[in-house]
């Protein structure tokens, strides 16, 4: 059985609804359904050959967008049902969060974003929303997925006040500074549970990051230690248990300093929270600072590392490449993608925008092949060739 929902989770009762109203699902609950559109989603599929931060195909034991999109759907769960929030929302907005991402990580993401300067910018997280409101084609009545409000809301995690006032009733928290649900802010804190961990993980393994780095976090050299009573010699089973122990820590004051600051301010419904000045769903002070801690550590052991700065500049100019090529002839996109320019609803920027964030590391690879004439898709570590 599950526990009762707290009065100011996100509840069918108070959701805003979809664009186009649907009857209600027979067998499953409204935002159950909602998680179900996205896992069968094209987007969803595609998160398994995008980049994280190990270039996908590096080697096949890193993560994926995928796979981080699974722990930080796993990490929410488990907080939601520990706080009494709604467990199929939270678990919808963690598979979701990052659908609107671009090939080769976040190297993909500020290529487009300076390719689209003059216009409008590119940003994952409303490319995210861009894909459930309209970019997924799959339903005979609309387009998108027609996903509930509080769906929407939750992935829209941030965004310019200047493009909020374009976005109607999604845009309005971010014009007058308000929250979203307790149930999307505590996804925006599951995925920075998820990454630190898993890129520590990933670091390891891939030794650009050191133990002697980790252990400078003191959670983690004290986790190490625990891990360590048995008297064995360290090894990688000490590794991963001192990983899971530290995240489990995490997830565990993030669930009583939660549920302290909630039960503080007793909001009474989803709107109270959304009023709420700050966000509720937080690691206490000791925990944001350890959190901070390990951010810095990933930053320098593992975000700057030479051969991850390498692989991101080549990427960057991979995407960008990629632009001007379908910006300078338009006859180079597929017919798909030129009718969406012909029909003349958005500029060609966009259209071409679109087209290479939905793409995979592999696909853009093959495409760049087509258009700009190289052969990255059949070398090994390209990034690595040349100057
Ligand atoms: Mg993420």
């Amino acid at each position: 059985m599950r526990p009762a929902l707290r009065p100011c989770a996100v509840d069918i009762a108070q959701s805003r609804g979809r664009r186009h109203p649907e009857p209600a699902p027979a067998t499953r609950n409204e935002f159950a359904r909602d998680r179900d559109r996205i896992i069968h989603s094209s987007a969803f599929r595609r998160l398994e050959y995008k980049t994280q931060v190990f270039v996908n195909h590096e080697g096949d034991m890193f993560r994926t967008r995928l796979t981080h999109s699974l722990e930080v759907a796993q990490i929410a769960r488990s907080v939601a049902r520990a706080l009494g929030l709604n467990e199929d929302l939270t678990e919808a907005i963690a598979l979701a969060h990052d659908l609107g991402h671009t090939p080769f990580g976040h190297a993909g993401q500020h290529a487009l974003n300076a390719c689209l300067a003059a216009s409008g910018g590119f940003e994952h997280n409303l490319q995210s929303l861009r894909v459930v409101d309209e970019l997924e084609q799959r339903y005979p009545d609309f387009d998108g997925l027609n996903l509930l409000f509080e769906t929407r809301e939750g992935i829209l995690k941030h965004c310019t006040p200047a493009r909020a006032a374009t976005l109607g009733e999604l845009g309005v928290r971010f014009v007058r500074n308000q929250q979203p649900s307790l149930e999307a802010q505590l996804v925006n804190l599951a995925d920075e549970i998820a990454y630190n961990h898993h890129d520590i993980d990933d670091g390891l393994r891939s030794r650009i990051l050191t133990l002697d780095q980790v252990c400078e976090h003191d959670g983690f050299r004290a986790a190490l230690e625990r891990a360590g009573s048995s008297g064995k010699p360290r090894d990688k089973r000490q590794t991963y248990t001192a990983i899971r122990h530290m995240l489990g820590a995490f997830v565990d004051d993030l669930i009583a300093a939660s549920a302290a600051r909630v039960e503080a301010h007793a909001p009474r419904t989803v709107d109270e929270v959304r009023a709420s000045a700050t966000p509720l769903i937080d690691f206490s002070a000791p925990w944001r600072a350890a959190h901070v801690q390990l951010k810095r550590i990933l930053h320098h052991g593992l975000y700057v590392d030479p051969t991850v700065v390498r692989f991101s500049a080549w990427a960057k100019r991979i995407v960008r490449e990629l632009f001007a090529a379908f910006d300078a002839d338009l006859s180079r996109l597929p017919p798909a993608q030129r009718a969406r320019v012909e029909d003349g609803q958005l500029a060609s920027s966009r259209v071409i925008a679109d087209y290479i964030a939905g793409m995979t590391d592999r696909y853009a690879l093959a495409e760049h092949g087509r258009v700009c004439g190289s052969d990255y898709a059949h070398t090994a570590r390209p990034w690595l060739q040349g100057s």
